[in-house]
Formats: structure tokens, C-alpha cells, sequence
């Protein structure tokens, strides 16, 4: 996959427009009907087409053309435009020019990227979708509707864990990346200066080494965690010191965890296993889940808040001697980090939902050559579409001045409008006269995404409008039912209709003064805080949800 930074430079205000009304299209559609894209975007029917055009010939949005869909759906590269020009808007910016890649992983990029002073930073780039979803489908019956895999909403699900998880690390002095920035599917944290463990051939002092990793699963483990994948590749050494740096933590799990035992011994065994292989030492000693447990017992007999999380032991009424009462000070002090987590809101059900994904994909090849998904059928160049199109932006270009662009409001007005056009049609309260029912049926029939979904929502976020998690393969039957009960619900026949414009342009007035989008926005923005937006400490990612 291609980071090209330059791309950023020459998207236009309009293509930026229709990009973002691509994504939040997303949110209720597999691939979003072009008269939905018009509407979101408040742009013109000509210059929209144009505007995809441009957008699909530099692979940023695909379009995808079928017997089931016409309409357009973001790719990765138009995510990563996306969140990087999130990133440059921060301020400071958080990634202000975007440099070499220097790692590719099973489903992540790593690149070099630099702020505003020039100092580097990493920037990687969770792609989870490289695994194809449709390997997995016939697997992962146990996901619901809502809880389904897209590649969109995984990556970023990965991206929010991985820095949820470094944040809190970090915040208590383990040896981990600077957390710096979130969003999307994309973390920027410091670059270590350093090498992968796996390209180590020589230590100084193997040993030191082999205990200091060892006691670093150890610590984890007292704080609740097991890293769940602590090997050479995930290990960093400082050049300067040798000292070891942990990185990747998509697949951390907590020791509550079911099969937090198998999951800790496997990483003190990878270890044990690199350090005989490579360095030709054997650790005498190692830690064992017994080690932890104890901890785990400290902490209960202190009465611990977390105390009441685990199950009480019958030796908590035991007489405190005075051994007791010292490993108990050293329990007090323990903290929980799994649970702190969980509180800041990665929660566990998303937790659940990724580390479901992780082990269905754990032994799936890689689909290969094109990374993401392309529709067989797609209709690429309809030379004909492109004459009108052109022409079309040629007449409108006298017409539409350009106006001062605000990302935020932007978004948050799409976002308002979406909102709005969905309940307006869940609640069944408003005047069905003031909208068109084939449109209405349009915006909403396609949906996949559960209501109750929306309590995830924080739209004062300038990119909290990210796709909500959709099914990709479960997607074609759900579309055959609705063509089965609206026979004549295609985006094609929509577009063809005559007076669709008109329809559109009266239910973007409708809505607009219905929806008030500015209070929507606002009210949506307040419902659900985010913990570290107020953190002073780091320049933290604002979105934090759907
Ligand atoms: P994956 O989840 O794909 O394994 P990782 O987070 O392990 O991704 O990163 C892959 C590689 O990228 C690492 O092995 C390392 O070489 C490099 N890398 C990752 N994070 C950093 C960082 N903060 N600084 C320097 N190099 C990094
Ligand atoms: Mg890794």
C-alpha cells in the first residue's frame, strides 16, 4: 500500500468534500449510493461525478458497479489521505510530512513521518484487511449484524486498542513507544532509535538481557496484562543503551483473561526459545503463572478495589503476619492497568470483538496482490458518464464560488444530516409527505448499523464520523431482501428518475431546517467525552468512537 504524501497537497476543496461525505456514507452503507454522496456533500450532481472521478483514477474511493450496488466505497488510501490530513490539522500538527516506510507487518505499515520542527515520528497504519473477510466469513457466524468485521472499522478498532494500551503503558514508565497521536486506523508515537531484537545477532550481556525481558513479563502480568505476542520482532533494542523497548499491542489481553495462563507462558517461552537459538543461552530460572497468581493473591487480601473483580480466596481471613503485611504494601501499590484501561473507554466488548477477529485471522494467509477488496464487475471508464460529467462541472463552475472551508463544521454537519435522515426515519414521527419515500428508503434500507450503536458516537470529533462496523460479506443477502421488498431500490433507477435533484435539494432543505445540524452536532459531541481529549500530557487523538 502507497503512502503518497504529495497526494495531500492536490485534493481539491470539493474532492475533500466528497471524500469525507464517501466515509460517513460508510457508516450505513457497504458502498454508498452516488445521489447519497450528493447529498452529504452539498455539491452539485456534475461536479460530484467529476469530483469521484478524480478521486477514483488516484484510489481513493473505488467505485463499485453491479447487478446489487452502484455507488462508491473509500479505500485504504483514501482513509489513510484522510486521517493524515487529520493529523496535519491537529495543532500542533502531529505528523506534518510523511517519510519511508520502514516496516510492513502481516496487517500493518510503519512509516517514517516528521512533525512541523522536523523531528521524526512513526506512523503506523493498521490494515486489517489484508486478511480477506471473505475467507472468514463462513467462520464467524457468532458475529452479529452489528458486530460483523469490516476492514475500516477493525483497523481502527486495532489502532484505538494498540494506543489505548501504549498510552496507559507509558503513563506508567514500562518501556514503550511515546504514545502521541490517534486516529482512525492510524497511531503516531515515537520513533525508537533502535533495532528489532530480531536482527540482533550479538549482546553484550545475554543474560542481562534474558532477565530484564523476563521481568518485564513479570511487571505486565502485576499490572494485569499479558503482551500476548512478546518475541524478537515486537522488542526493540535502544542503539544508544541496548536498553529493550516494547512495541504492538493490538493483541494485549488481560490477565483475567480465559487463557491468560497459555497466553503468558507462551511469551516467556518465546523468549526462552529466541535466546536458546540465537545467543545460545538458557535462562536457569523463568517465570511462571504461578508467580502471578500470587501477585493476584497479594491484591485480593488487601481488599483491593480489583479485589472484587477476582474471586475471593478463603486465605483472606488468614492472621496478617508481618510478611504479609510487606507484600501487602507492594500489592497496594500494584496498579491495573488492564482495568484502566478498560475504564478509559476500551472497553471490553471491543476488546472481545477484536481479539475474536485476531484468532479467526490468525492462520489465514494473506490475500494477495491488491490489498484491499476489488468487485470483479467494477465499471471503471464509462466514457460517456465522463463527457457529461465534465461538462456538467464546466457549466457549474461559474455558478459555485469557492467558500472558506471548515473541516469541523463540515463534518459535523454531514454527520448532523445523516443523523437526521436516519431518525428522522427510525422515529416514523415526521411528515412522510416531506420525504421522498425512494429516498428515504435508500438511506436507510441499506443500513446495517444498529441504533444502539450510536451511544459509541462523539461527533464534536473531526474525524468521529468513521465507517460503524459493517459486513462486508453478510452485506448481499441483507441487499437481496431489500430488493426483494423494494423491487425498485437501485441506485441506478434512482439516478435515472426524473426530478431526483429536486428531491434531493427538498430534502436537504427539509432536513437542514429540521435538524438545526449545528445543535446536533454539539449535543452529540457533549453525550460522550473523551477521557484523554482533556489530557494535557500528550497530544492525544480527539476521536475516540463512531
Ligand atoms: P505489526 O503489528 O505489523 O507487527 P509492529 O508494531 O510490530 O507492527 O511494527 C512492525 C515493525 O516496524 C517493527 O518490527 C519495527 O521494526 C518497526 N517499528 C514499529 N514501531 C516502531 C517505532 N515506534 N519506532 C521504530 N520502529 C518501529
Ligand atoms: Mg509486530
Amino acid at each position: 500500500m502507497r503512502l503518497d504524501a504529495t497526494d495531500l497537497r492536490y485534493v481539491t476543496a470539493d474532492e475533500f468534500r466528497v471524500l469525507t461525505a464517501v466515509e460517513i456514507g460508510s457508516k450505513n452503507h457497504e458502498v454508498v449510493p452516488s445521489p447519497l454522496i450528493a447529498e452529504l456533500s452539498g455539491i452539485r450532481g456534475g461536479n460530484v461525478r467529476k469530483a469521484l472521478g478524480d478521486l477514483s483514477k488516484r484510489d481513493l474511493v473505488a467505485r463499485v458497479q453491479n447487478v446489487h450496488y452502484d455507488g462508491y466505497r473509500l479505500t485504504y488510501g483514501g482513509l489513510d489521505y484522510l486521517s493524515l490530513r487529520t493529523f496535519s490539522r491537529r495543532k500542533p500538527a502531529s505528523v506534518h510530512s510523511v517519510g519511508n516506510k520502514i516496516g510492513v507487518g502481516k496487517e500493518s505499515d510503519i512509516y517514517i513521518v516528521a512533525d512541523e520542527t522536523g523531528e521524526k515520528r512513526c506512523l503506523k497504519l493498521h490494515r486489517l484487511g489484508r486478511i480477506s473477510f471473505r475467507a472468514i466469513k463462513s467462520k464467524r457466524d457468532y458475529l452479529g449484524k452489528r458486530r460483523s468485521a469490516s476492514w475500516m472499522y477493525m483497523s481502527r478498532l486495532s489502532a484505538q486498542k494498540e494506543f489505548a494500551f501504549m498510552k496507559a503503558l507509558y503513563q506508567h514508565g514500562f518501556p514503550v513507544p511515546v504514545p502521541i497521536d490517534q486516529a482512525r486506523h492510524c497511531v503516531v508515537m515515537s520513533l525508537i532509535d533502535g533495532y528489532p531484537l530480531r536482527s540482533v545477532d550479538v549482546v553484550d550481556d545475554p543474560a542481562d538481557l534474558y532477565s530484564k525481558l523476563m521481568e518485564l513479563i513479570v511487571r505486565l502480568a502485576h499490572s494485569g496484562l499479558i503482551h500476548g505476542d512478546f518475541n524478537e520482532f515486537n522488542i526493540m533494542l535502544l542503539r544508544k543503551t541496548g536498553e529493550p523497548i516494547v512495541i504492538d499491542f493490538p493483541q494485549m489481553v488481560s490477565t483475567r483473561h480465559e487463557n491468560a495462563e497459555y497466553f503468558f507462558n507462551r511469551d516467556v517461552n518465546c523468549i526462552r526459545r529466541f535466546f536458546k537459538r540465537r545467543f545460545r543461552y538458557e535462562g536457569a530460572t523463568w517465570p511462571t503463572w504461578k508467580d502471578v497468581l500470587e501477585g493476584e493473591d497479594e491484591v485480593e487480601q488487601n481488599g483491593s478495589a480489583d479485589a472484587a473483580e477476582t474471586e475471593e480466596g478463603e486465605e483472606g481471613q488468614a492472621d496478617t503476619t508481618e510478611e504479609q503485611a510487606e507484600s501487602s504494601k507492594t500489592a497496594e501499590k500494584r496498579v491495573r492497568i488492564d482495568l484502566e484501561v478498560e475504564a478509559s473507554g476500551f472497553g471490553r466488548i471491543m476488546q472481545r470483538e477484536l481479539e475474536d477477529y485476531m484468532i479467526e485471522v490468525q492462520d489465514m494467509p494473506a490475500s494477495d496482490g491488491e490489498e484491499e477488496e476489488q468487485e470483479s464487475d467494477e465499471d471503471e471508464d464509462d466514457d460517456e458518464e465522463e463527457e457529461e460529467e465534465k461538462a456538467e462541472a464546466e457549466s457549474s463552475k461559474t455558478s459555485a464560488p469557492e467558500e472558506p472551508f471548515s473541516e469541523e463544521a463540515f463534518q459535523k454537519q454531514m454527520a448532523a444530516r445523516m443523523e437526521a435522515l436516519r431518525l428522522s426515519r427510525a422515529l416514523g414521527n415526521d411528515d412522510p409527505e416531506d420525504l421522498d419515500p425512494e429516498l428515504q428508503a435508500q438511506l436507510s434500507d441499506h443500513s446495517l448499523t444498529d441504533p444502539s450503536s450510536d451511544s459509541d458516537s462523539d461527533a464534536d470529533s473531526d474525524d468521529s464520523v468513521g465507517p460503524a462496523p459493517t459486513d462486508f460479506t453478510s452485506y448481499m443477502p441483507s441487499q437481496r431482501n431489500t430488493r426483494r421488498f423494494h423491487p425498485r431500490l437501485t441506485v441506478k433507477k434512482l439516478g435515472e428518475k426524473d426530478g431526483v435533484k429536486d428531491t434531493v435539494a427538498k430534502e436537504r432543505e427539509v432536513m437542514e431546517r429540521r435538524a438545526k445540524p449545528r445543535d446536533v452536532g454539539a449535543k452529540l459531541g457533549k453525550a460522550k467525552g473523551h477521557k484523554w481529549k482533556s489530557s494535557e500530557k500528550f497530544m492525544v487523538g480527539k476521536d475516540s468512537g463512531w
